[in-house]
């Protein structure tokens, strides 16, 4: 995970917060796809892929 190497301890604590919130809507819908999570979550397309990708 080098994205996390590189973050403080606070963006590291979001970061973690972020993942939580996209596996929580994935289970909650498992038939969701990357633009519903982004509609649903407000993060950006960006965002969402990595947080996924991890
Ligand atoms: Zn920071």
């Amino acid at each position: 995970m080098q994205i996390v190497d590189t973050m403080c301890a606070n963006c590291l604590k979001r970061y973690i917060e972020d993942t939580h919130t996209v596996r929580a809507f994935i289970q909650a819908n498992p038939g969701a796809n990357v633009m519903d999570l982004v509609k649903q979550t407000g993060f950006s397309l960006k965002k969402v892929n990595q947080l996924i990708n991890r």
